[in-house]
């Protein structure tokens, strides 16, 4: 079995190394990771310059691009075999709801599931690395169950782990996606030389929180499980809109 391991925070973060260490029992392991942290760099591929590709003394490879670049590049050209899993993480931070659209952790896992290989995103909702060891001893038991009891369709889990320590993690549940406000305001501040600069602001509280969520989950100190999937059309209004579009489709 061989498993290859990305994330968003970079290749130096302690959630990576954390996963890593917990995995290794389980299968042969390769890291290819971010250079630097890339957080919120959703799906994004570098295309306006080449990608350099470096060794870390402790065997991991890094990518001066973003968590897409890395698993592409690894799966197209530094592997030698395809993996049986691709997993993302741990996250320094949430990933719940409509994180997932934005998030550099979802989208490493993502990018192994578009070429066709089960893929997991570990997220730990809270920053700071506390509770990191009921994270990790989490993803250790679902991914031996992956690699065990393989899920028999292409599978893109998106994991977040409640900050709790380990003993008072309650279990797992499999959820949907919650949803949340829109994000708080800029926040501006000024640099040295007079100019007005703008930080993006923190995500917005959950506005579906409801049971059955990913939010829900946490928040009753289960780890959240949800299986999602790439294709955005909104089915529900194939009929409408085409009938909307119906005049300017006779013309
Ligand atoms: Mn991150």
């Amino acid at each position: 079995m061989h498993i290859l391991v990305s994330n968003d925070d970079g290749y130096n973060a302690r959630g990576l190394e954390a996963l890593v260490e917990s995995l290794r029992g389980l299968a042969e392991i390769t890291v290819v990771a971010p250079e630097v942290n890339h957080s919120g760099a959703s799906n994004s591929l570098t295309l306006s310059r080449p990608l350099a590709v470096r060794h870390a003394p402790n065997g991991f490879i890094y990518v001066n691009g973003t968590p897409s670049d890395c698993v592409h590049v690894a799966l197209t050209g530094l592997l030698d075999r395809r993996p049986d899993l691709v997993v993302s993480g741990i996250n320094n931070g949430a990933n719940m709801g409509d994180d997932t659209l934005y998030s550099g952790t979802v989208a490493a896992a993502a990018e192994g599931y578009l070429f066709g290989i089960p893929a997991i995103a570990f997220s730990l909702v809270a920053r700071g690395w506390n509770h990191l060891d009921g994270a990790v001893a989490a993803a250790h038991q679902l991914v031996a169950h992956q690699l065990k009891q393989p899920v028999g369709s292409p599978v893109l889990l998106n994991v977040n782990f409640p900050d709790v320590s380990g003993p008072l993690i309650k279990g797992m549940r499999c959820t949907r996606l919650g949803k949340r406000h829109p994000s708080q305001p800029v926040v501006r501040s000024a640099t040295p030389y007079g100019e007005t600069v703008y930080w993006i602001g923190p995500a917005g509280a959950a506005r579906d929180a409801s049971v059955g969520t990913d939010f829900d989950a946490i928040e009753q100190g289960y780890v959240s499980v949800t299986p999602l999937r790439l294709d955005l059309t909104h089915q529900e209004q194939l009929t409408s809109i085409a009938d909307w579009m119906s005049p300017l489709c006779n013309t």
